[in-house]
């Protein structure tokens, strides 16, 4: 039996974020600064060589079996169908997190590298409003994005829309309707302070009963049972799917979160919100052994923090914004 990640409150950690880019070609809002951010040189990303090694010692070693591929965008990574390859090789739930612009040419690709689902990431239907939220006039592309994912075959495709209140919360029931019409789940978002620009208050975020009540108004709806997985699960009682909210801020999940991240250079976090973080790049290319990758990850996990504490005075917001972290 394989050793177990775990912290000094008992969680055993199984799911590993990896953002294999800090670079988007996007720049929503609440993500990234209009002018962007000074991308990391190329010789400061990981390899793929260097993220397999890593992803099997945590696999190996410690039974992780959920990895998600993020970034920044991921599928800019150039050739990003090699590294899903190899990590599909790990025999361990394997995703991607996009915002589905590149999907119409790469969705087929991935399928034959042995991705089976994705989440793709759209916050507004509405083509104006989408420029305004991503700075970029896609919404086209993005929709085209998620046709595709369809078409080849990946399930469940799942649609993230972050919520903000006064901003694009008015299409809530459109986002409802649009999941119960293409048959995708939509998992609404609640908006955390790791928007680049600092413009997170506790009043733009458009809570889970808030959420749960508007749908509940217009469509039948039920509870879908609780799993280790962070969305609060609704299905529609006329069958028409179902929809999740991730209430990261209003009922955050942190006593059962089982979730680690490897940031772009290679950085290990116990925490989205972490303000420390564990240097692997530079173990790995000092010519550590895998006991010592292991050793550090286990240490790394166990000075995990009880919680994240948004909304409450000795919250720090962490150094890096969303898309350097990689949701
Ligand atoms: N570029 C990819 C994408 O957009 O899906 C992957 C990286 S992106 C940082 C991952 C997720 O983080 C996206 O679903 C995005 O909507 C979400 N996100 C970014 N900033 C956020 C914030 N301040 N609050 C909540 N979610 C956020
Ligand atoms: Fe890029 Fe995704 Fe951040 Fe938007 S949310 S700027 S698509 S990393």
């Amino acid at each position: 039996m394989a050793r177990q990640l775990i912290d000094s409150y008992g969680r055993v950690h199984r799911d590993l974020r990896i953002s294999v880019t800090d670079r988007c070609n996007f720049r929503c809002q609440y993500c990234m600064p209009a002018e962007g951010l000074d991308w990391l040189p190329r010789e400061e990303l990981l390899t793929f060589e260097e993220i397999e090694r890593l992803a099997r010692v945590l696999v190996e070693r410690f039974g992780v079996d959920n990895i998600r591929l993020t970034g920044g965008e991921p599928t800019v990574r150039a050739n990003l169908a090699v590294l899903v390859e190899k990590l599909a090789a790990l025999d361990v739930d394997l995703s991607i997190t996009t915002n589905g612009t590149t999907l119409p040419a790469l969705a087929d690709s991935l399928v034959e590298a042995g991705l089976k689902r994705i989440n793709v990431s759209l916050d507004s239907l509405r083509a104006d409003r989408f420029l305004e939220l991503t700075r970029r006039d896609e919404l086209d592309k993005v929709l085209a994005g998620i046709d595709a994912a369809i078409a080849a075959g990946l399930a469940p495709v799942k649609v993230n829309a972050v919520m903000m209140r006064g901003i694009n919360d008015d299409e809530l029931l459109d986002f409802a309707r649009f999941g119960r019409d293409k048959g995708v789940t939509v998992r609404f978002i609640e908006f955390m302070p790791l928007d680049a620009e600092g413009r997170w208050t506790n009043e733009t975020v458009v809570t889970l009963d808030e959420i749960v009540r508007r749908i509940g108004d217009e469509f039948p709806i039920e509870p879908v049972e609780r799993t280790s997985a962070p969305a609060t699960r609704y299905r529609y009682s006329d069958g028409g799917g179902e929809f999740g909210v991730i209430a990261s801020v209003t009922q955050a999940f942190c006593e059962s979160c089982d979730r680690v991240r490897l940031t772009a250079d290679g950085q290990f976090r116990n925490c989205l919100f972490a303000v420390d973080e564990t240097d692997l790049r530079s173990l790995l290319r000092s010519g550590a052994d895998d006991d010592a990758l292991a050793a550090a990850l286990a240490a790394g996990v166990a000075s995990k923090w009880a919680g994240h504490q948004i909304n409450q005075v000795h919250f720090i917001r962490p150094r890096r914004s969303m898309s350097q972290i990689g949701g």
